[in-house]
């Protein structure tokens, strides 16, 4: 997606060879506007599958899933919590994540209220790098018993195993940007087409 290539090229930052910082519009501030974007490029991807819930994960997931809901007939949105808290009452259904940014492990947790057998699911993530995020929601759906349409990314980093991985597995992964490579050194981003 061109709008958001062309953001990252001029706001994101290269702050390690592996981390891309996107505060600016993404993971900090958001730019609405593009949000709606980038919801209504998901919306084309997956035209013509049932989608009943969008399933994501706190916190940065959560903007681009409400706006990306939007394009889906206003479905609900439902984020994973990353901590257990009295407000979450009742059944859930849970599982542990490694984080990528905080590099430690998390659970991953949702009431069993708002994840059912047989509804039709898209995951959707701010990004993705090793897979890890994506694999504890996969995990959470396969436990409720719905079912995986696709899954919607913000920013891919390709040369990390994730969206290979996942596409190997057979999900229809629609990343609206790729990162093919990027130089801390020299702040160069390239991406994948
Ligand atoms: P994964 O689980 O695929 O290894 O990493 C994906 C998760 O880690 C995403 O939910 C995102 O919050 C975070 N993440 C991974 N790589 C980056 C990055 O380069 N920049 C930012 N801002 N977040 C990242």
């Amino acid at each position: 997606m061109q709008l958001l290539e062309d953001r990252i090229q001029r706001e994101g930052t290269v702050k390690t060879a592996d981390v891309l910082k996107v505060d600016a519009f993404l993971n900090h501030q958001c730019d609405v506007a593009l949000f709606d974007a980038m919801g209504e490029a998901w919306a084309e991807h997956f035209a013509g599958k049932r989608i009943d819930k969008i399933l994501t994960i706190e916190a940065s997931g959560i903007g681009i899933a409400c706006c990306a809901a939007r394009h889906f007939g206003n479905v609900p949105v439902v984020f994973a919590k990353k901590a257990q808290s009295i407000n979450l009452d009742g059944d859930q259904y849970s599982t542990t994540v490694y984080s990528f940014t905080k590099q430690r492990e998390f659970p991953v947790i949702v009431s069993k209220k708002y994840l059912n057998a047989g509804e039709h699911v898209l995951l959707i993530d701010d990004f993705l790098a090793n897979g890890k995020a994506l694999h504890g929601l996969i995990d959470l759906c396969e436990a409720a018993g719905a079912v995986i349409e696709g899954i919607g990314i913000a920013v891919e980093k390709g040369f990390q195993k994730g969206g290979d991985e996942l596409r190997a597995e057979g999900y229809d992964v629609d990343s609206l940007a790729i990162v093919e490579s990027m130089d801390p050194q020299t702040g160069r981003i390239e991406f994948r087409h």
